[in-house]
């Protein structure tokens, strides 16, 4: 039987620490970390997102300030929002949310963030840092995930990972952080043929699809470990991408959702809004 892997608890104790530190900066430097939060229009899963990144940055000791714009804003207009953000400088750390609509264009826009501001990881000089091994700035979510082996203290060099999900937010820098850590690794997706056997070789088998329970027992080796970086809303409920139950029974570690990646993502988001602080206070 799978030990199930705490990530709210994780999570938890990397936010406590956190502001223990952030309180003993704000003490000796007087200056408070700040992130600023673009959201754009009115979708109701991003302004869910946000406040709840809002909450997260309140318990931490961290200002938060979201700029809201409507969805008609112009790319002009949002370059402008940008270039004061990275100017200013009481703000230490920016987030886009995402999706943006779709008269904008997300990778130009993102590639206009201070890179030294960029929270997520996801302009193009922390994506060349992080394939180059050297990453400072790292996407949350592939952070999150990294944080949790960690903490359970799995073994990563020499094991075969299999990473299925090749998108610019979760995969391609988890896969290059499993590789940083020398890591064998498989990025397989949408046209990858044979992804079951290919799974099936796995030792540490990652999920972020975006496909409800579609990873069965069927997909894992034996004691395997098993993370699930999947979220979808399945009538109502939050579901993963791995079959709960019947992976259960075989694997060496299990992310439950929710509860296991998820509370990661937010964690390692103020470590970053932490991280860009320290570099640009100088401390
Ligand atoms: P995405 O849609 O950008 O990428 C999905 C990837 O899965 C693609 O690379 C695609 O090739 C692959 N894929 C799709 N169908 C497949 C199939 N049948 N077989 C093999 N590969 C297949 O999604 P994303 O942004 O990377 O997110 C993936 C999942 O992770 C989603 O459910 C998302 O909600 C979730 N997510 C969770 C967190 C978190 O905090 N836990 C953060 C980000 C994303």
């Amino acid at each position: 039987m799978a030990t199930i892997i705490d990530g709210k608890f994780v999570a938890q104790t990397i936010r406590d620490h956190l502001k223990d530190q952030v309180a003993l900066l704000i003490q000796k430097y007087h200056v408070t970390p700040h992130l600023a939060v673009i959201l754009i229009g009115d979708n109701p899963a991003s302004q869910s997102y946000v406040r709840g990144k809002e909450i997260a940055c309140q318990k931490a000791g961290i200002q938060s300030t979201v700029v809201r714009k409507p969805s008609t804003i112009t790319e002009a207009e949002l370059i402008e929002v940008i270039d004061s953000l990275n100017q200013d400088p009481s703000v230490h750390g920016i987030l886009l949310q995402l999706p943006i609509p779709k008269h904008l264009d997300s990778d130009k826009i993102i590639s206009l963030i201070r890179s030294d501001k960029d929270v997520d990881g996801f302009t193009m000089e922390n994506v060349a840092k992080l394939t180059n091994g050297k990453g400072d700035l790292i996407p949350c979510t592939p952070l999150g995930v990294m944080r949790l082996l960690e903490y359970y203290q799995i073994p990563i060099a020499g094991k075969h990972a299999v990473v299925i999900g090749r998108s610019q937010i979760v995969g391609k820098p988890l896969a290059s952080l499993l590789l940083k850590e020398n890591a064998t690794v498989t990025i397989c997706h949408s046209k990858t043929v044979d992804l079951k056997g290919l799974c099936r070789q796995a030792d540490l088998l990652f999920a972020a699809i975006g496909v409800p329970n579609m990873i069965t027992s069927e997909y894992v080796k034996p004691g395997a470990v098993v993370i699930d970086v999947g979220i979808s809303k399945v009538d109502g409920v939050i579901t993963g991408d791995v079959h709960f139950d019947s992976v259960q029974a075989l694997a060496s570690y299990l992310t439950p959702v929710p509860g296991g990646v998820g509370p990661m993502t937010i964690a390692c988001l103020l470590e970053n809004t932490l991280r860009c602080y320290q570099k640009l206070v100088g401390v």
